[in-house]
Parts: C-alpha cells; structure tokens; sequence
C-alpha cells in the first residue's frame, strides 16, 4: 500500500458522519484564518486552518461524493500524490498547536482542531511524523518519558526536591485519596512545581501521593495522533489510578495532558471510575473550603502581572475563572490581563508539540512575539500561566528576547503566599 492509500485509509477510517458533516458545512469563507496565530505571525496561506483541513476534505469528496469523483475523472481535481503529503505533515505538525482557537470564531461552528488531529492521525499511520516528535514519542513508549527521566532519574529527582525542598513527597500510597502525576517537564525542567504543589496538598491536609507507575501525564503519542500509543500512555496513568484505589487524578500544570486525560480517554478507552481534575481548578477549591489560606495581596508591590490562559486548561478545560480568583486574592491591585484573554486567548506557540520539533522554530518564536507584545503593552512584570508546556515556551522566549517580565508557574505563586 503507498503512503497516500495509507493516509488516506486513516482518513477515511475517521471521517465518521461527523467529521463528514463538519467538511459538508464547509462555506470556505475563510474567517478561521485570522484567528490561528500561525497565520497572524506569518501570514502564510498555507497555516489557515481551512488549509490544514483540506487534506481529508479532498480525500472524503475524492472517496465519497460523486462530485469529488467527477472532478478527478474529467481532471478538475488531482487525486492526493506521495509527494504532497509531506508538505502537509509540516502544516499540521508545525504550524498547528490544536488550540483549537479557529473553531470558536467559524460561522458554521466546525471544530477544526479535532478534524486537524485526525489529519494527523492519517500522517502518523503513513509514517509522515517529524523525527523530532517521532523521537519524543519513541522515548516515553520505551522509557516512559518524553525527555528522558527513566525509572532511576525520576526516583532521583522526586528524592532531590524532597530535600531541597523539605517537603514530604508520598509514594505508592494505597487507599489515598488522590493521585497525582506530574509531566517529564515538571520534573525535568521545573521540579520546583513539584515542591509547591506537595506544599499546598500537604498544607491542606490532602491524603495523596505519587506513583512508580503513574509517573508522566505528558501524553507524546496524542501529540502525533498515534491513538495506539495515546491509550498505552493513558493506561499507564489509569493502572497506577487503579493499583492504588485513588478517587481522582489530579493533572498538573501540563494542557494537552489534561485535554488527553480529561475529555479523549473515555472516548476511546475503558476508563476508571475516578475524578479526573486539573490543578487550577483544585487549588481554588482548596482556598474555597477554606483547607488553605492565601496571604492577601502578597504580590502587589511586584509590579504589574498577568495571565496567560492556555488553550487546553481554560478554553477547552473551562478553568477560566479560577486563575484570576487567586491572582486578585495575591495581587489585587496588580492584576492586569492582557487582550485578547480568557476564551479568546492566542496560545502560547509551543503547544501541540510544536516545541519538540526544531524546523518548527521560526514560526514559533514568530507567535511568541506576539503574545510578548501583549504583555509588555500592560507593562507587565510577570507572567503567571498554569501550563508547564506554555512555560516552558515563554522562559525559551524570554532567553531570546529578554523583554522586562518574568515567567512563573502559577502553584509556584500560590504555594510561596501560603498562609502558615
Ligand atoms: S471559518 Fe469555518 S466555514 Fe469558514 S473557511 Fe473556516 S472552517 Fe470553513
Ligand atoms: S487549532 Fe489553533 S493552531 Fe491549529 S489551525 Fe486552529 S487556531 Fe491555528
């Protein structure tokens, strides 16, 4: 079979009455292309996301409609060649974080983000995936991260922070109420996310714990559209949820963990009958219940600071509120947002495993100057984001950048104004 018939079997493997209906209502009239931030910092045809559907839009009408049929008969329409499909995996794997933006401002209300993931699923059975991603994904299969924190790295990581950071870390903990599983990022690049968050759970008297083989809610193979590995990356989180009889998983700062876990798993796999919650919502819950308590206005006299909503916890996750409720108990009067914000935000650049894949990179720093921008319009000194991957992605800005602000990661923020 040649990699076109491959793709395109994916494709149309996927293209359910759904997705059919989704391409059908198709008017073409192009107004998603100014709400995807490729497009804005590029302004490349090429990043609209009309364009990244098309692939499966010709495959559909080229399989299905006797419309599409007719045009490749009489030469009107190419059928899809090999050649082209490269072009179209540096389209969706480089110049598309699923943020999912562009749906919200379609007329016809289609969800080009779910349609686009499905594009990538079709790449990813032909084989068509960027060696970088391809490289990510082979590693958490075989090591069980990403970016490298084997069995003994991460037991030496989780052992480091518990000391240098005096906090107690349980692990393993049968009967407890709630697991918790960090990203390889946390671990990796921000372990002191790991001590901030114990420090808040702790403080509120919360019975949780970490585990061996719950150890990454990163999830690479959703990122490349491989539903295989997708489950086998799930199932790993969801057996240590079930060895240990948790209620609930608590996701931290990772969005695209919290999307796949959330809102994918039960859709495509037997899922365990427990709580799946992300951090931002659970901490406000904490201070809501009054479990902890917040030093007011601990962050006024550090100048201006701002939110940054990542795509996957506050427009897809809903978690828009909860933020901003933290930020004005811990900077009343130096709480300021940036435009666009909440529902309406531009992601990051770096989400969707954008930042895994180095040819990526222009396009990249290109959207994260213009979330700069936004930031440094309201003079801000600080920007706070309940995401590691947006994290990750602004501290890689600002080292090439250097504007006037700083990053932080929101648990960080609250753990330092707890209330002892
Ligand atoms: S905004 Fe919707 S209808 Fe218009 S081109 Fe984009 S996907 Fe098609
Ligand atoms: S999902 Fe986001 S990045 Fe992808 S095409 Fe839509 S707006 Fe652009």
């Amino acid at each position: 079979m040649t990699t076109t018939q491959t793709a395109i079997n994916t494709f149309v493997h996927e293209t359910g009455a759904w997705v059919a209906s989704q391409l059908e209502a198709c008017t073409r009239c192009g107004m998603c292309a100014e709400a995807c931030h490729f497009y804005q910092a590029t302004g490349n045809p090429e990043y609209a996301p009309v364009w990244k559907i098309e692939l499966v839009r010709r495959a559909y009408e080229q399989r299905f409609t006797l419309g599409g049929k007719m045009r490749v008969a009489m030469g009107l329409d190419k059928p899809i060649r090999d050649e082209e499909l490269g072009a179209w995996s540096k389209i969706v794997y480089e110049a598309c974080t699923m943020c999912n933006k562009c749906a919200l401002v379609c007329p016809m209300g289609i969800q080009l983000g779910p349609i686009i993931h499905n594009v990538r699923a079709g790449l990813s059975d032909a084989g068509l995936v960027p060696e970088d991603l391809k490289a990510a994904v082979q590693k958490q299969k075989e090591i069980g991260s990403p970016l490298g924190a084997t069995d003994s790295v991460y037991d030496q990581r989780i052992e480091w922070v518990a000391d240098e950071w005096e906090v107690d870390l349980p692990m393993d903990v049968q009967g407890a109420d709630t697991l918790v599983v960090f990203s390889s990022i946390e671990v990796m690049k921000f372990p002191e996310n790991i001590a901030a968050i114990a420090k808040i759970l702790n403080k509120a008297g919360e019975k949780w714990t970490l585990s061996h083989k719950a150890r990454e809610v990163v999830n690479f193979g959703f990122y490349e559209g491989n539903e295989e590995l997708t489950k086998l990356f799930m199932k790993r989180v969801f057996d240590g949820a079930r060895e240990l009889g948790v209620k609930r998983i608590l996701v931290t700062e990772c969005g695209h963990a919290y999307d796949a876990l959330r809102w994918t798993a039960a859709n495509i796999m037997d899922v365990p009958d427990v709580e799946i919650t992300h951090v931002a919502g659970y901490i406000w819950n904490l201070v809501g219940a009054g479990r902890i308590k917040l030093k007011q206005g601990a962050l006024d006299d550090k100048g201006v600071i701002t939110f940054h909503d990542a795509c996957k916890i506050q427009r897809r996750g809903g978690h828009i509120d909860e933020p901003r409720e933290l930020l004005k108990i811990l900077a009343p009067n130096a709480f300021k947002e940036m435009t666009p914000n909440k529902e309406q935000a531009i992601c990051c650049g770096g989400g969707g495993g954008v930042i895994a894949i180095k040819e990526a990179d222009p396009q990249r720093y290109k959207v994260f100057e213009m979330k700069m921008e936004q930031a440094n319009r309201i003079g801000a000194k600080t920007v706070a984001m309940f995401c590691s991957n947006c994290r990750l992605q602004f501290t890689d800005g600002v080292q090439k950048y250097n504007p006037p602000f700083k990053v932080a990661g929101m648990s960080q923020l609250v753990a330092d104004a707890l209330v002892e």
